[in-house]
C-alpha cells in the first residue's frame, strides 16, 4: 500500500516549455487561446474544443486547467467567449490571442 505512489496526472504534467511562443499563460481560470498564432500559449491547459467567432471565423481553443479543472459549465465559458467575441465586432476592435474566461 505504501509502495503505491501517486501515478497519472502529476507525472503528466509538461516539463518543456514549447519554444517559440513569447507569452505562456499560468491560471486556474478557464482560458481562450488563439489559433494559428505563435505569440501565446497555454501548456497547462486542457482542450474542451474549438470556438469560432461567427463574424470573422477566427478559431479559439479553449479549456479548463488540465490538472484541476473548474466547477462551471463548459457551455458557460463559451458563451461568455461568444459575448466577447461579438462586443469586440461591435466596437471594432481586433481580436486578442487570449481571453481568460474566470474561474
Ligand atoms: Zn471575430
Amino acid at each position: 500500500m505504501c509502495g503505491d505512489r501517486i501515478r497519472g496526472a502529476r507525472l503528466a504534467w509538461p516539463t518543456k516549455e514549447a519554444p517559440g511562443y513569447k507569452t505562456q499563460i499560468h491560471t486556474l481560470h478557464v482560458v481562450a487561446v488563439r489559433k494559428g498564432q505563435t505569440e501565446v500559449n497555454a501548456p497547462e491547459h486542457a482542450t474542451w474544443g474549438t470556438v469560432k467567432c461567427n463574424s470573422c471565423f477566427h478559431e479559439f481553443l479553449i479549456g479548463p486547467p488540465a490538472l484541476y479543472g473548474v466547477f462551471g459549465a463548459e457551455n458557460a465559458y463559451v458563451k461568455k467567449l461568444e459575448a466577447i467575441l461579438t462586443w469586440e465586432h461591435k466596437r471594432r476592435q481586433q481580436h486578442q490571442n487570449n481571453y481568460d474566461l474566470g474561474a
